[in-house]
């Protein structure tokens, strides 16, 4: 039985007015909970938002935050971008006020069983094609969290015989009490967002808390190739291990061409490695995350394998692009990190051309000289991290200061030979040239397509 929260009558302390706290404090007033939602923009810049949030009865306090709101509290519910330093937050907790992120709340409310899946990097991927694989055998699905839609806003649409996907982050997983998956899946801690966190500790410390609350009828789903996964500590819950590497006793391991499911000393093919449409190497690894949850859950192998094959993929995870005179594009703007950026270089044979940059996130790019040797031929370099790349890779492979998307594209383009790939797998957050990794992505692309345009315009060059 989950603990239930009665919400009517309770305050209830909305912090951050975005996606998540929009919803969040709808929700609350909806139950009949005395909300306030703060925010640190003015009227002005949320009006629209400010209107529908008074016509549900949300008192506001907008343009900052008084402290005695916080201390004034039953219940505070900080958005994903709070960080739970914020001093009065702190002070709250010092008071004995619970706070909770909005996938606690949800989770109280939410019917039917839940699969949650959290990492450093894979997550929207590994949700979206668990989601499919689901979908694929007819089971009444719905995906909801980070890669998209705020758990919350699902919660009204949920049944007691459905499933729910979601994708969960570090942030959302900092502020869990009672939250317990049916299926958690963790699929890799490597450093990132260490500018929130702190440390790596206090990093993966966050992430582990996905099994914090599970119990013997739960599963845990955990990466065994993974270097931080002795660290995570004992679960309750039964513990399923998936490996690209080795056979594995309990859970799903590659086997030549076979993914295979062990459980309890049976095994099962799930499908074929050729089934992967996805690639490089760690998309195996989500598909073996993915195939062991949906197998946890009940599904069929024929149905994981159908399920597999048919996933395009998600939208800027080196997401092809075009090819041009015999040069494929790639996009993976989503490669926001050192690690990600790492796995894209290997999932191409050789002969790259990649552009990298952005915003810096206190990376060591260092990490990245055997792919880069083994993998590419040149880098171009755009935005405020440039100086520092090009200082961390000199010598490595031929660098070449770009500035901006555009001209990336375009020196890439002139360099590249036929059977060349030129990849757009940056190691650096977007925001200091563009509003976020989706803009830069289609950046890319639009160029890439323009590109396209130009060399279809020319005319062919003329034997004489
Ligand atoms: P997340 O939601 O965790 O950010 P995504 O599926 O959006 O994960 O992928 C983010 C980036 O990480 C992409 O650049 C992708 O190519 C790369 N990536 C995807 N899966 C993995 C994995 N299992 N390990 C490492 N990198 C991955």
């Amino acid at each position: 039985m989950k603990p239930g929260i009665d919400l009517a009558g309770k305050q209830v302390l909305v912090v951050g007015l975005a996606r998540t706290g929009i919803a969040t404090a709808l929700f609350c007033a909806a139950r009949g909970a005395r909300v306030t939602a703060t925010e640190g923009r003015p009227e002005s810049q949320i009006a629209e938002t400010a209107a529908k949030l008074r016509a549900a009865g949300v008192t506001l306090e907008l343009g900052g935050h008084g402290e005695r709101t916080f201390v004034e509290q039953d219940l505070i519910i900080p958005s994903p971008g709070v960080p739970p330093t914020m001093p009065a937050l702190a002070a709250a907790r010092a008071i004995g006020i619970p706070v909770w992120s909005e996938i606690e709340l949800a989770w109280r409310f939410l019917r039917g069983r839940l699969i949650c899946i959290t990492g450093s990097n894979g997550k929207t991927t590994t949700t979206a094609l668990t989601g499919h694989i689901l979908e694929t055998a007819k089971l009444p699905v719905q995906i909801a969290g980070n890669i998209g839609t705020p758990l919350i806003s699902r919660v009204d649409v949920s049944s007691d015989s459905g499933f729910t996907v979601v994708e969960a982050s570090s942030f959302q997983l900092e502020s869990i009490a009672a939250f317990r998956p049916d299926v958690a899946v963790l699929l890799n801690v490597t450093p990132d967002h260490l500018d929130r966190h702190g440390s790596f500790e206090e990093y993966s410390r966050a992430k582990v808390r996905v099994f914090e609350n599970q119990t013997g009828e739960d599963a845990a789903v955990v990466n065994a190739d993974d270097a931080m996964a002795p660290q995570y500590g004992p679960s309750n819950a039964e513990v399923y291990w998936f490996s690209r590497k080795k056979r594995i006793a309990q859970g799903c391991f590659v086997r030549d061409d076979e993914i295979v499911f062990r459980r309890d000393g049976t095994e099962t093919v799930l499908l074929r490695r050729r089934d992967i449409g996805l690639r490089g190497e760690h998309n195996v690894e989500n598909v073996l995350a993915a195939a062991a949850a949906a197998t946890l859950v009940g599904v069929e192998p024929g149905a994981i394998a159908q399920g597999v094959k048919s996933f395009a993929g998600v939208e800027h995870r080196i997401e092809f692009v075009a090819t041009i005179s015999g040069v494929e594009y790639f996009n993976d703007s989503k490669a926001t990190n050192v690690d990600a950026t790492l796995k894209a270089l290997d999932a191409f044979p050789g002969n790259v051309l990649i552009i990298l940059g952005g915003k810096d996130k206190g990376s060591d790019y260092s990490i990245l000289h055997a792919a880069l040797v083994r993998h590419a031929r040149m880098a171009l370099l755009i935005g405020d991290a440039a100086e520092k790349i090009e200082t961390q890779l000199a010598g490595v492979v031929p660098v070449e200061r770009a500035g901006t998307m555009a001209r990336a594209v375009e020196i890439a383009a002139a360099h590249a030979q036929p059977g060349d790939t030129v990849l757009l797998a940056p190691a650096c957050a977007s925001f200091d040239q563009f509003e976020n990794y989706e803009q830069r992505g289609r950046v890319f692309k639009q160029l890439v397509r323009e590109h396209a345009q130009k060399i279809a315009a020319k005319p062919p060059d003329r034997k004489v």
